[in-house]
């Protein structure tokens, strides 16, 4: 069952190249970069998880995470897992859904060896089904994207990682080191404007949701960690004024016009064991209390049953066996 979960090279059960003893789900490189900046779908391993039989006629909810390597973003998704694992599968409510103090974070491989990350997406070999507001069952799927961008031709394929995952999904976590910089803003531009070309104009917004993630925010005197700093300095940093450059106003309202909902959270600074130690196993023994705290606040905001955004593509919310097809398309507009 094991080799019929995971597909060859990229999957990694433990928090690097240790693979736990007890693996039983796994992250599944589902699609891949080839060479001449050419993306190849593995659409055996997606049929094989969304086409399973209690899941394919469920609508779907998709969250991704992208943005710049090696800045956080596996590991905050082995928080998401954490999550899921305890709200959709334990079903412990309201309880303390972080876990132990001294057991080593895994999922979804961060900290790894930085050369054998290829560009591409992996999802979440289990798709968790979770009871809606409404009394719906929807499939959550976990998306994780893999991207440099250190050169011309990684940043194109970035660009495509990008589009693909903020396409394909409802909610697009866009992972940020320190600040929202305008060349943030820039990349996110240019990414969506691929994917925005790549759409038919339905006159809908062409995607969901987009959240800011500012990691190692540092200025807490000026806007508060979390929620509601967030909300203030994506305020300041979307703000159009007549005394702009015309292209700062663009740029701005291309985003706006892209994303049916804008947020933001700031997250505090981890800590130097996280950040530096090379021994560090993603134990909560080792995280400051701020992240922690911060990070209880913020994933609920993305996971709880009351937040889970089905995806929807020109208005139409999407079932599992349906995303299958999405991807196919999509992967076909970026091929040529
Ligand atoms: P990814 O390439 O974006 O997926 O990054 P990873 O999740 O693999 O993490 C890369 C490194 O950053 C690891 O060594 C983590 O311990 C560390 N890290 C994780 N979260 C944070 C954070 O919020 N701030 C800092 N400074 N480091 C982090
Ligand atoms: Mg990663």
């Amino acid at each position: 069952i094991l080799c019929m979960l995971l597909s060859p090279g990229d999957t990694m059960m433990g928090g690097d190249a240790t693979v736990s003893s007890t693996p039983q789900y796994g992250a599944i490189q589902i699609v891949k970069s080839e060479e001449k900046h050419r993306f190849i779908l593995d659409h055996e391993a997606l049929e094989r998880i969304l086409l399973q039989d209690h899941i394919k006629d469920k609508h779907v909810v998709v969250v991704s995470v992208a943005g710049a390597f090696r800045k956080g973003k596996s590991f905050l998704l082995d928080f998401l897992l954490r999550y899921m694992n305890f709200t959709y599968i334990e079903e412990v409510p309201n309880g303390d859904w972080m876990g132990p103090n001294d057991v080593p974070l895994e999922g979804f491989s961060w900290r790894g060896g930085s050369e054998r990350d290829t560009t591409g997406i992996l999802m979440w070999s289990h798709v968790y089904l979770a009871t809606l507001k409404s009394g719906e069952k929807a499939a959550v799927v976990l998306l994780d994207t893999q991207g440099t961008f250190d050169s011309e031709s990684t940043v194109r394929d970035c660009a495509t990682v990008f589009a693909l995952s903020t396409m394909l999904s409802s909610i697009q976590i866009y992972n940020l080191s320190q600040n929202i910089q305008e060349d943030d803003l820039q990349h996110l531009q240019l990414f969506t404007e691929y994917g925005r070309l790549a759409l038919a104009d339905t006159g809908t917004k062409p995607f969901q949701r987009l959240q800011f993630l500012v990691r190692d925010w540092s200025f807490p005197y000026e806007a508060d960690y979390g929620e509601e700093g967030g909300r203030k300095i994506l305020e300041r940093r979307l703000q159009i004024s007549e005394k702009q450059h015309a292209e700062l106003q663009s740029l701005r309202e291309h985003i706006k016009s892209c994303f049916s909902e804008i947020s933001c959270f700031l997250m505090p600074h981890p800590g130097l064991k996280v950040a530096t130690n090379p021994k560090f196993d993603g134990r909560l023994k080792d995280i400051e209390p701020d992240f922690k705290e911060s990070l209880s606040q913020l994933v609920p905001i993305l996971l709880s049953p009351d937040n889970l955004l089905l995806k929807e593509i020109s208005g139409v919310q999407v079932k599992a066996k349906d995303l299958v097809q999405y991807f196919k398309s999509y992967l076909n507009l970026f091929s040529g």
